[in-house]
């Protein structure tokens, strides 16, 4: 029979056990239940095979801030797909969606971060990060200005450069990585790893260490430093109101690029349109994709200051993928703008969503398995203690992350755990009523892990 919905979901997970390899999933894992099936969604709400009306603290994976649904994205993809469904933007080609894209990310984009180079992803629009700041300082006569820093746990992606500039060993240890000439520095994770220094104190010896590493190498040895305003994947890690500040300085006194990798933060995520306003920060470049097109379609890019792109346009820069500026991506990333624009998306996380996220946070972070509340505008970590006022971990890391997000399940809510954090970034479109809705469900899977 034609594999649909209608198939029973017990043979539908024998399928996909059979034939679909899922990333970051052992078979372990999807064990004698198989994967969950999603069928359909809408607004913050899934719907699973089962029927279940499941509510997404995730957004997916950080991205549908939009919400579920829109029809008006499927109805410009449809446009857009029976009017040109491809064309490339290599050899002096280009096409009206991708021009009308770069000029509307160039005037959102602050200070003159005015060019875009797109690819279909967070991790290609690193590994063109990778290629264009080397690229970049090859053409100023200084080739061997090239090293990357970045740091430890950072997420920057799972293509082999991207994955190298992460700073997460367990993705280091298969395939090889890093590839030469990116140094990983300690995160400004003052809960994991302040111990007993003020969070401000934590921040600024955490930025040091950007310092120390450039004068270890030497400043004509290093291109870019590259992190997440506030790291997501890591376990949103909001650093100390001390760190940017002193990594903007020594970035500056250094002449070192900075890469702001936007691939979460930016799009509203945390109450700016981008992470890099909300930290004060000023990048040479900024990774973008997820929020760009509300994960309706996939697209990315690299949104590249006035400097770089002079130099890198003057050059044959040998990059680019097929799918670089699809116009069909680049249409509904259009439209994701719009109606962000329309409907004050921003302004809606900033003023409401977000006080109303804290408000809900603050709370849960008095259960007594809660050690403290991580949060950003709307993306936020519930680390998980044995013991509250030492922030104590667990002995076997990520047992209670993974016991917790079962019981999420169990009580139709989607957290994801990172080792024993419970992740929240919810669509940027909820309403305080639905973050209500959200705390009750995490209460109870909280208790029922406790
Ligand atoms: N950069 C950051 C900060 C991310 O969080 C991610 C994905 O989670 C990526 C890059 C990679 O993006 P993609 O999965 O689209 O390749």
């Amino acid at each position: 029979p034609p594999i649909t919905n209608h198939l029973p979901t017990a043979d539908l997970q024998a399928l996909d056990a059979a034939h679909h390899m899922h990333p970051f999933t052992t078979n372990d894992e999807l064990g004698d239940k198989g994967a969950r099936i999603i069928t359909r969604a809408k607004g913050i709400y899934l719907t699973d095979s089962e029927g279940n009306e499941i509510l997404d603290a995730m957004a997916g994976l950080w991205c549908v801030n939009l919400g579920y649904g829109r029809e008006e994205m499927g109805n410009v993809a449809a446009r857009q797909m029976n009017e040109l469904p491809y064309y490339n933007t290599f050899f002096q080609t280009t096409h009206v969606p991708a021009i009308a894209l770069a000029k509307e990310l160039a005037d959102l984009a602050p200070g003159d971060l005015n060019h875009v180079f797109f690819a279909g992803s967070g991790s290609e629009a690193n590994d063109t990060n990778l290629r264009m700041v080397r690229t970049y300082w090859a053409q100023k006569g200084k080739p061997e200005k090239s090293h990357i820093i970045s740091r430890k746990n950072a997420y920057h992606g799972s293509s082999v450069g991207s994955a190298s500039l992460g700073g997460m060993t367990y993705m280091h240890e298969q395939g090889g990585l890093p590839i030469p000439g990116i140094h990983h520095i300690g995160q400004p994770d003052w809960y994991a790893e302040g111990g007993d220094m003020s969070p401000e104190d934590f921040g600024l010896k955490r930025a040091q260490e950007l310092e120390a590493k450039i004068v270890e190498l030497g400043a004509d040895k290093v291109a870019a430093f590259i992190a997440e305003p506030v790291q997501g994947a890591g376990g949103v890690v909001v650093p100390p109101s001390t760190y940017w500040p002193e990594i903007q300085r020594i970035c500056d006194k250094h002449d070192i690029l900075l890469i702001a990798d936007e691939v979460i933060c930016g799009f509203g995520r945390t109450g700016n349109w981008f992470g890099s306003q909300t930290m004060g920060i000023k990048p040479h470049i900024m990774t973008i994709a997820k929020g760009l097109s509300s994960g309706y379609a996939p697209i990315g890019g690299s949104i590249v200051c006035d400097e770089v792109a002079e130099v890198i346009n003057a050059c044959e820069f040998n990059h680019g993928y097929t799918y670089s500026g699809h116009p069909v991506c680049a249409a509904v990333a259009l439209e994701n703008l719009r109606i962000m624009q329309e409907e004050n998306i921003v302004a809606h996380v900033q003023n409401v969503a977000a006080p109303a996220l804290k408000e809900a946070l603050d709370k849960l972070g008095e259960h007594p398995l809660v050690g403290g509340v991580n949060v950003s505008g709307l993306m936020a970590s519930l680390p998980l203690t044995p013991h509250k006022e030492s922030r104590a971990k667990f002995a076997d890391s990520g047992t209670a992350g993974y016991i917790c997000r079962e019981h999420c399940f169990a009580n139709n809510l989607v957290m994801r755990h990172v080792g024993d954090r419970m992740i929240i970034s919810p669509p940027l479109i909820i309403t305080p009523e639905e973050i209500k809705i959200f705390a009750e469900r995490a209460t109870k899977a909280l208790d029922a892990t406790y």
